[in-house]
Order: C-alpha cells, then structure tokens, then sequence
C-alpha cells in the first residue's frame, strides 16, 4: 500500500482525521490531492468589503481594537473583535465564558487568520460584517517558533474548508504527512518529466501545498496536471489497444450492390466532405477489428446520408445495421426518410419492389411504444435477417430483440446515450464485435474529443450542403411590446407564404411534478427557486390560438403525448397540414421538416448554449431563409442575457460549444462521478489546458504501445487501477 491509499485516520490520527471527513476525505491521497485553492501572501490582507454574505470564508486581517463587556441577559460576556484589512472591517463577535480566551490572544495589532461564515447587520452606510465564533489563528511576526513555524512562509496556502474544519488545520495536516510520508515511486517515467521539464513527485506536493513563491506553486500546478491528464491518456490509449485487437467481420465494399443503386439515385449531390468521411468509414468496414468512429457534424451537416451509406454497405457484403435513435420520435423519423430515401431499394418481397431493383432489403422499426403485431413482425424481421437496417430507440437494446447478423451499429444524437448502452448494442453481435459509428451533432471541442471520446476516432462534417439558407438570430426582449406583436406577426407572414413555424417552451404544463426529460433543459441555468415557473406548452397554445396566430392550424407536441399521437402530430407537420407546432425540446435533435422557416424560443434563457444551437438547426433546412426569435426576460448584461447574445451572434457550432464549456464547471461536463471525491481531474481543465492534454496523450500513446501491460511501469499501474470506472466522462448524457 502506498501512502496514498492510507486511511486518514493512521496518518494524521483519529481526532483530525474526523474533521476531514467533512470534506470527504479518507486517505491521505484524498487529503495531498485536497489542493489549496489560493495562496493569501503575507501582509497583504484580504479585501474585507468584497465579502459576500453567507460566503464560508478564510481571511488574512489585523485586529483593530477589542472590545469585551459584560452583559446582563445571558450568556453574560460578549466579546467584540474588529479586524481591518486597511481600509474595510470585519467584527468577530465571540459570547459567554469561551470568549475570554480570544481577548486574550488576539491584542490590537495581532495578524491571524479568521474562518467562519459571513453575516451581515445594520444597513446602508451602517453596514457591517460579521463572523460569529469564528475559527481563528493568531500568526505571530519575527520570530517564529513551534506552532506558528508553518506560517513563516510568505504565502499562505487557502484551502477549500468546511464547517468544523478550518484552511489551516488542513494545512497542519497536511504538514504531517509531507514531513512524514515517502510519496512512494513515481509514476510519471522519467524520460517523460526530462522531455517536458516536469519537477518530481515530492517537490511537486510539497510546492503545491507549501510554495516559497508563486513561481514554485505553478510548476507544482503543471506537473500534477500532467499527472491528472497522462494517467487519463494511459487508460484510454489502453482501451484504444485492447479494441483494435478484437475482432471483427471485415464487410468491405461491393461493387454493383444495394449503395451503388443508393448512389445513383441520390436527388443531390454528396458533399466533399461526406465523400472523405465515406471513404475513411468505407475503409474501416473492411477490416478485420471493429470500427469506433464517432462523426461531428453540426446540425443540419447531413450525417444521415452518411451513416446510411455505412449501412448499405454492410448490407452489400452480407450483414445488417442498426440505427439507434435517442427518441421515438426521430426513430420514427429515420424510419420514415430511410425508406423514402431507398424507395423501391427498401422493398424486398414486396409487390413491385423487387422488380423495380435488383438488390432490395427491408428497413425495419423498432421502438417500445409499438403495438404487438408491428413489433412481433420487427423482431421477426430482425432476427431472420430479412431486414438489412432496423431502426430503433432503446427498445433495441432489450435482450430479446436478436440479429442474425449485426454488422454495424449507427448510433445517433449519441449524446443522449451512455457508454453501458453503447457496450449493450456491441454484445448483439455473434461472431465478433459490430462496427460502431456514433454520430453526434453537439459539436465536441478538440479537448473533450481527446478525453471523453479518448477512445474513438473521429472525423468531422465541416461543411453545410450547398444551397442551405443561412438562419438569423435575435434575442426578443418579453417586455418590450412591439418587439413581441412583431415576432407573431412574422410568423403569420411566412404562413400566408405556404410556410411554417416552431414555438419552443421550456415546460409541458400538465400540472403533474415534472418527470419528463423533455420538461427541464438539462444544461440549463439552474432554477433559484424565486422566478416564476417557465411557460408551458399547454399554456401557451391556446393563448396563441386565441391571440396573435388566431385562425392558423396549430398543434402541441411534447414528452408526455402517446408516441402514437406524437408521431401523427409530427405527420402533419411534416406534410404540411399545421402551420405551427408549439412543442417542447422534443424537437431539439434531428427533427428535419425543410418548410419549417421560422422558430419563436418562449423563455430561451431557461435553456443552455448547445440546446438552443440543436433547436434552432430545425430551421432553414431548406431553400427558405430561417429565422429564430430567443424570447427572453432576462435584463440586459446578465449572464443569462450573454449566453443569449452570443448564440445569437454566431452559427458557429464549434464556437458556441466552448462557450458552453466555459460557463460550466468541469465536473458538470465529465459527469457525477467527477466532481465527486474520487475526481482525477482537479487542477486540468478541459478548455485551458489542450497542449499538456496533447501532448500527454501522445506520450501515453508511445508507451502504451511499447508496453502495453505497463510492466515496466508499476507505479502507473497501479495508478490506473484506481481510477474508477464511473470516471469515464459521460459529457454526452450531460450535453
Ligand atoms: P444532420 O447532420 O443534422 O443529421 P441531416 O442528415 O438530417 O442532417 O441532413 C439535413 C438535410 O440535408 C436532409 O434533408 C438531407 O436530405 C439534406 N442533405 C444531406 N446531404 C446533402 C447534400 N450533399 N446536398 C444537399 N442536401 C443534403
Ligand atoms: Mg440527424
């Protein structure tokens, strides 16, 4: 066992090691890895005014003057501290017997540090701060001995405290096990610290923890980031070795087959772009290990062609595909257009299919909504082989639903899937692993490619179709009314054109405690409890009929209707039979309805970046221009007003997911688990540090394949038996 796996409790002893069980940490790992988050310089005193209340602060401050006195009513003795920082103050109030300890050790003039919670009292220009029975540390000036020796530094390390345990009691805890504690081999290879100038193990524990100078914390920072970010490389590079040595049925291109006719029947022609990444997944299919390539393309890129050309082949060479969709709906959608698409090419052993093409297959549906006979004929399809493509949502991944002989597996929209289901569909196939295509239309910054998607290869749709009409953004304030008739009025008109319309609310507004995960934007702000509930739905629609878009065809749609009414309401639209849809972000992926010109997002601030991104790409899909409209009541310069600004101010997927990235916190992008304590990344962050992710990543590489069982590098070893499995970044759930 190395130091780090040692519970707290043998290395710093049972009283403090309860008190660091309220940060959650157990082992002195836990602890060394509990990095200070600031370091307060000597002298220089924390600026007293900016504290906010409720905050759990740690301040530097002087006492200023001291004040005790008896009072009648119990507790008896009220003891009043004024600390300074130069120019604002701080009272630390302290009552009843306890408080006469502190008069004692805190005289006018005295420097310490002071933990508690901040209150405030009085008002106005009478204003004050308080902490009440703050936790306090007198540091002592000149000579330094004994107890107050950690402090003779001039920075002072600020950890992230808790109640019941102060920054300097982590410090001293801290102390003793830097003093005390062989850290063990390193596992970072020497030939790799020489390449990049990275101090040691040790030396980088003990300047992160207790640095002369800024200079020494930061490369205590570097180094330990290059720990977080190459022992995360290891692992995937590993997984990156280990699939490629599976194997797989090699379903290489036929000449003549179902995706020549496919070809030729095409109405457009293919991009540049889905030409290359046709041949890179062309290729990939004709070998012998399976693929794993994860397509971007921001909305509206055209994957679909894409991924149905994948399946085509496959089925040319003997195999079947699976196309997963997140929802019923878009399942129910690809269905649709696949067969559309393929025309007489779908119909195999139908009347007047055949004839028409020499190769045919079926396509068949899959979803848990459907009635028995439809489904019973799918699996039956499914399991004979007589389906070349089936398209489905979850339902595919039921143990009961059986190929006769998956070949690929598309997986669309993946960011509404996990790894687990990933893994499910893969188990499907017999006789070797499927290859696995994953299609995503949030785009992924480099950075989160490189760690969440470590293991994938990818390529990216980097162009739209010729001929897509570009789509103008602008944030409609609610207050201002002329502003609101017009964004109605606009509507109307492209209806009179023959055109139509999506009215996007946050909430379904059935009064039920929500449930639907289409009721709550997931990545969007998070509620204070004090605003109103977002429009609804069902509110909504009527208001509309009655109102502004009186005398228009209009419908609802939503998470909680019957798929079946869902999907007869998504007909309709798409045949032109409603002008408008007000709907909730069921609509947000893949649905595709080239008529659809303009979108009005009621309480647009209530969703996140990427979300509003994915919900205004249902617009201008087609030769028309596209408009969308972002309702919002949020005030000018307000954070929620900003995000709104900038998703109206570029079309820029690539761009707007690193704002996106940007205003969350890491652990929120790479899952639960991360931020939890068990969290390898504390000091690498995604968006900053992409050159030590880099170059992390190539080194992991060059060893992994030089030694792929890490037998020459133990201590990596048994780094990488601890991280976790959760700790695989599940961004895509979260997106
Ligand atoms: P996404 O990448 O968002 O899934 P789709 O695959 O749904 O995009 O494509 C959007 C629309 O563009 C569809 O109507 C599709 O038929 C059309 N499309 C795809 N590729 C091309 C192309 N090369 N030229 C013209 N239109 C295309
Ligand atoms: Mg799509």
């Amino acid at each position: 066992m190395t130091i780090f796996e040692q519970p707290l409790v043998k290395a710093v002893g049972a009283k403090a090691a309860k008190r660091l069980a309220a940060l959650d940490l157990e082992t002195a790992g836990d602890l060394l890895r509990h990095y200070p988050r600031r370091y307060a310089q000597r002298g220089e005193l924390t600026d007293l005014d900016s504290l906010a209340e409720g905050e759990y602060v740690t301040v530097l401050a002087e006492v200023e003057k001291i004040q005790g006195r008896k009072i009648s009513k119990r507790p008896g003795y009220l003891l009043e501290v004024t600390v300074t920082d130069g120019r604002g103050l701080l009272t630390l109030t302290f009552f009843g017997k306890g408080a006469y300890i502190p008069e004692r050790e805190l005289p006018p003039g005295t420097h310490g540090l002071f933990a508690g919670k901040v209150s405030f009292f009085g008002s106005g220009r009478h204003l004050k701060r308080q902490l009440v029975h703050p936790e306090y540390k007198p540091l002592a000036g000149g000579d330094l001995t004994g107890a107050a020796r950690e402090f003779a530094e001039e920075l002072i390390p600020v950890y992230p405290a808790a109640k019941g345990v102060t920054s300097w009691q982590i410090a001293d805890c801290v102390r003793i096990l830097l003093d005390a504690a062989d850290l063990g081999d390193d596992a970072l290879p020497e030939h790799v610290r020489r390449r990049h100038r990275l101090i040691g193990l040790s030396e980088a524990y003990q300047g992160i923890h207790r640095p002369r100078d800024m200079a020494e914390a930061g490369r205590a920072r570097k180094r330990l980031k290059w720990d977080e970010a190459f022992v995360l490389q290891t692992a995937l590079a590993r997984r990156r070795r280990a699939a490629a040595e599976l194997a797989a049925t090699p379903r290489p291109p036929a000449a003549g087959g179902l995706l020549a006719a496919f070809d030729a029947r095409l109405p457009f022609d293919l991009t540049e772009g889905q030409r290359a990444v046709g041949d890179e997944i062309a290729a990939d299919l004709a070998r012998t290990h399976p693929m794993h390539r994860l397509l971007q393309g921001d909305v509206g890129a055209g994957k679909t062609v894409v991924g149905l050309r994948a399946m085509l082949q496959v089925v040319d060479a003997g195999g079947q595909a699976a196309l997963l969709a997140p929802t019923e709906v878009l399942a129910q959608q690809h269905h649709r257009s696949i067969v559309a698409m393929l025309g007489p090419l779908a119909q195999a052993g139908q009347l007047g299919g055949a004839e028409h093409a020499e190769h045919a297959t079926r396509v068949a549906l899959l979803t848990g909504s459907q009635g028995a006979k439809a489904r019973r004929a799918g699996l039956l399809d499914a399991a004979s082989g007589s389906a070349g493509i089936v398209v489905g949502t979850h339902a595919l991944l039921q143990e009961h639903v059986q190929f006769a002989d998956l070949g690929l597996v598309v997986i669309d929209e993946q960011h509404r899937f996990g790894v687990e289901q990933r893994d499910a569909l893969r188990e499907k196939a017999t006789g070797g692993r499927p290859h696995v295509l994953v299609m995503t239309a949030t785009p992924i910054p480099r950075t989160v490619a490189m760690t969440v998607y470590g293991d994938l290869d990818t390529s990216a749709l980097t162009q739209l179709p010729a001929g897509r009409s570009p789509i103008a953004t602008h944030v409609v304030p609610s207050g201002n009314r002329a502003y609101w008739d017009r964004a109605w009025e606009r509507i109307r008109e492209e209806a009179a054109k023959g055109r139509q319309a999506y009215v996007v609310c946050p909430r379904i507004g059935d009064e039920e405690p929500s449930s639907s995960p289409d009721d709550v934007p997931e990545d969007g702000p998070e509620d204070d409890g004090a605003r109103r509930p977002p429009l609804a739905v069902l509110d909504v629609a009527p208001k509309l009929t009655e109102g502004p878009l009186h005398g228009l065809r209009l419908d609802v749609l939503h998470g909680r209707m019957h798929p079946d009414e869902k999907d007869a309401v998504m007909r309709r639209f798409a045949a032109g039979e409603l002008d408008v849809l007000v709907a909730t972000t069921v609509i947000e992926v893949g649905v595709d309805v080239p008529n659809a010109t303009v979108m009005v997002v009621m309480d647009a601030d209530r969703f996140g970046v990427s979300q509003l991104h994915q919900l205004r790409g249902r617009v201008g899909r087609g030769r028309h221009a596209g408009l969308c409209l972002l309702v919002t009541d949020a005030v000018e310069e307000s954070k929620a007003r900003e995000r709104l600004d900038a998703v109206a101010s570029t079309l820029d997927g690539f761009e707007l997911s690193r704002i996106d990235l940007e205003q969350r916190r890491e652990g929120d992008v790479l899952g639960e688990s991360q931020s939890g304590r068990r969290s390898s990344l504390r000091l690498l962050t995604l968006l900053r540090d992409e050159e030590i992710i880099k170059e992390a990543r190539a080194e992991a590489t060059t060893l992994v394949e030089a030694d792929p069982e890490l037998r020459d590098h133990p201590a990596l070893a048994a780094e990488l038996a601890t991280l976790v499995d959760e700790e695989r970044a599940e961004y895509l759930e979260k997106a």
